[in-house]
């Protein structure tokens, strides 16, 4: 860490800040310059808490040269971690993983039949939400315990691991015992409290970005779930919240290759969510196969018409089967040729 001081600083100043820094446990370096002092922090194992630092008198800035992840980050793990979720392998080197099925679980024929779609078409992992996180009250909430037993139901008839959404710690118990892999949704990437739970988990876990949050504070948050232990993680570009309505999120493609460069964990794009626009969905899952996504979460309904939530964005089993045959040749395209695609 360097703190920067004032052009104006008094000396008194400097010795303030240097006995705040010694106070912490860490050594305080003054660079003196021509227009002014810096401070040089030594000794810290990682990120340092700045608050106490940035507001005393004489400081103009305050730079971190850490950051505030650091299980999370290549710098100290440089080999890529590959997340096992029943017998599918996520991360590089890997095939594209697909995650696909409905937003939500709706009723034992609708999962039944996405179910029988997606797995036709050459799917992975099955997804369906149990527990949703809905906008306003008024909204289709989920099937609750009921969804996870049809969802279970559905992955075991067609030999899927399933994937599902867990909002708060009281759920964690029902999740675990029916599904194979933990979804914390973009609403609840800050919610420490579950981070911190599902850390403790020894089932795989995906992590949504929040809409709003930095690359930083989504790397924060995965932080909170290593520290606790759990190391199979795997991060979901979601799209975020920008001033464009035309879609539902905007979706930050750089995310791909810039988390796969300051981060060992794998990461998948979710373009259903991200656009929410059925049209959109097709041509962004390529891209983000092109950005060098390890998988991608995409919604299929069977009825999509029919839907009792995001049926705009879901794509129906034939334009689901005609994406896969092209992500097929894509990556059979990407893995012949000797386009450099990051790390
Ligand atoms: C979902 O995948 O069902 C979902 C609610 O997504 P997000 O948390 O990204 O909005
Ligand atoms: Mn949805």
């Amino acid at each position: 860490m360097l703190i920067v001081m004032h052009h104006s600083a008094q000396q008194r100043e400097i010795e303030q800040v240097r006995a705040a820094v010694q106070a912490m446990g860490l050594r305080a370096e003054p660079i003196p310059g021509s227009e002014r002092t810096a401070i040089g922090v030594l000794g810290n194992q990682g990120y340092v808490e700045d608050s106490t630092i940035r507001n005393l008198p004489g400081v103009r800035e305050v730079i971190h040269v850490s950051k505030p992840y650091k299980l999370v980050s290549r710098d100290f793990h440089p080999e890529s971690t590959l997340v096992t979720v029943g017998s599918v392998v996520i991360g590089a080197g890997k095939p594209t993983v697909v995650m696909a099925g409905p937003c939500s679980v709706e009723s034992e024929e609708q999962m039944m039949a996405s179910a029988a779609e997606v797995k036709q078409a050459g799917a992975h992992i099955l997804r369906g939400g149990a527990f949703k996180p809905r906008t306003g009250p008024h909204s289709f909430q989920g099937l609750g315990v009921e969804g996870l037993k049809l969802l279970r139901q559905a992955g075991d008839a067609v030999n899927m691991p399933v994937v599902t959404e867990v909002m708060r710690i009281g759920q964690i118990d029902d999740v675990c015992r029916y599904a194979d892999m933990l979804q914390i949704g973009a609403r609840n990437m800050q919610n420490f409290d579950l981070l911190k739970e599902v850390g403790k988990l020894d089932h795989p876990v995906l992590l949504k970005r929040g809409m709003s949050a930095t690359i930083e504070e989504f790397l924060a948050a995965a932080e909170y779930i290593l520290a606790e232990g759990n190391q199979r993680l795997v991060l979901c570009e979601r799209g975020i919240r920008t001033f464009e309505r035309a879609t539902r999120n905007t979706l930050d493609l750089s995310v791909v290759p810039l988390v796969r460069q300051l981060s060992h964990l794998p990461i998948i794009v979710d373009p259903s969510h991200a656009t929410g626009v059925r049209s959109l969905v097709p041509v962004m899952s390529k891209a983000a196969l092109v950005a060098g996504a390890h998988g991608l979460m995409i919604e299929v309904h069977h009825d999509p018409e029919r839907a009792l939530c995001d049926g705009a964005q879901s794509l129906d089993g034939p334009a689901f089967a005609q994406l896969m045959t092209e992500l097929q040749g894509l990556q059979n395209f990407l893995s012949s040729t000797s386009v450099t695609m990051g790390m």
